[in-house]
């Protein structure tokens, strides 16, 4: 059954924290910009829209839904169970961070109905959290993401390759560690500066530089092989490019595309095919018709690399997890232990 968020943006201006990333406005005497009676409003216009026979959950993104008060997070899980109550809704999904959870606020959640959380993670190495001021250590997200997988709600985890003080090396063990914790899903942002952060100040002072975007690729190409290897659930790479992102002057510098995840599975068969032509001197790749766009890369720029030696057409009696070239059946796995 296809599966439908309805999302719900609550800013947390009365957050404490002090990330670089953030740029989220620091308002005394407001906690957050939605009431219950907006939010009542929000649901209800998602659900005109939306197929009777689906799954959907509502989605409180934008801030760290654990870390306003809990008078106001129960005003919020109680609008939303009475539509859970009601069969119109399946399930609550939130973000938050990992040191804002404990035993008591996962019970508090658990009897509202949440069925998903997904924990700000960001990176998995006590420097790059440190010098990116996120206020805990890897433990916390260890320690969090058990007593989230034990009270029987799904687990997404979200990393920012690129923060400051990362390496190629640090984000790959940092994705490694999220392997072993086990989340149902990922999401991967590759970092950007955006305007009004303490990591703008910083990129001007000359003491933070962004990734370019063929790094930022690289960076995350074995990232996102060993997540999909595991089996985790890529739920999103690179953010998504709404109206706020691409308004004049929002993003200072750094890697955004808004086919970020695109430019990464090209460059997974990219790096593939290479060695191949290289072994045989011509590519003639079949593949599944829903696996093309992926194979030829963004805008063509496989097929544009590999010129007249790249043919490739379809063959759907070929399945989403293999490949012909040159006559010899690859599966996706060996693709994608060849990048990591
Ligand atoms: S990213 Fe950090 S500073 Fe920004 S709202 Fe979340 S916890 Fe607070």
């Amino acid at each position: 059954m296809k599966h439908y968020n309805i999302p719900v943006f609550i800013s947390h201006f009365g957050c404490p924290n002090s990330c670089v990333f953030c740029n989220q406005k620091k308002i005394t005497g407001i906690e957050t910009d939605v009431s219950a009676d907006e939010l009542e409003t929000i649901i209800e216009d998602y659900l005109k829209t939306l197929p009777k026979e689906s799954k959907k959950e509502v989605a409180f993104f934008g801030g760290t839904f654990t870390g306003i008060s809990i008078d106001l997070q129960r005003n919020y899980l109680a609008v939303v169970k009475k539509y859970i109550d009601d069969g119109k809704v399946d399930g609550i999904r939130m973000s938050t961070r990992p040191d804002y959870i404990s035993h008591e606020i996962l019970l508090m959640l658990k009897e509202y109905g949440v069925t998903t959380i997904e924990l700000g993670v960001q990176s998995l190495d006590a420097d790059v959290l440190e010098l990116s001021g996120r206020g805990y250590r890897p433990e916390k997200v260890f320690e969090a993401s058990t007593m989230i997988k034990e009270a029987g709600i799904a687990l997404g985890i979200q990393l920012m390759p690129g923060l400051p003080g990362s390496t190629d090396e640090k984000d790959f063990i940092s994705a490694k560690r999220v392997v072993g914790i086990g989340p149902d899903m990922v999401r991967i942002y590759p970092t950007l500066v955006i305007n009004g952060t303490q990591m703008e100040k910083m990129y001007y002072e000359g003491t933070f530089a962004p990734m370019t975007l063929k790094e930022a690729v690289d960076r995350v190409v074995p990232i996102y092989a060993l997540f999909e290897k595991a089996g985790i659930n890529i739920i999103r790479v690179g953010l998504q490019p709404s109206d706020d992102i691409r308004e004049e002057g929002v993003i200072i510098d750094g890697p955004f595309h808004p086919s970020f995840r695109e430019l990464v599975e090209g460059e997974i068969y990219s790096r593939f095919l290479t060695i191949h032509r290289d072994e045989v001197g011509n590519l003639n790749v079949k593949a599944n018709e829903k696996n093309i766009s992926k194979i030829v890369g963004n805008r063509g720029i496989n097929r544009k690399t590999f010129g007249k030696s790249f043919k490739i057409s379809i063959d759907n009696s070929l399945s989403l997890k293999e490949i012909s070239v040159n006559g010899n059946l690859i599966t996706r796995e060996e693709i994608l232990n060849g990048v990591i």
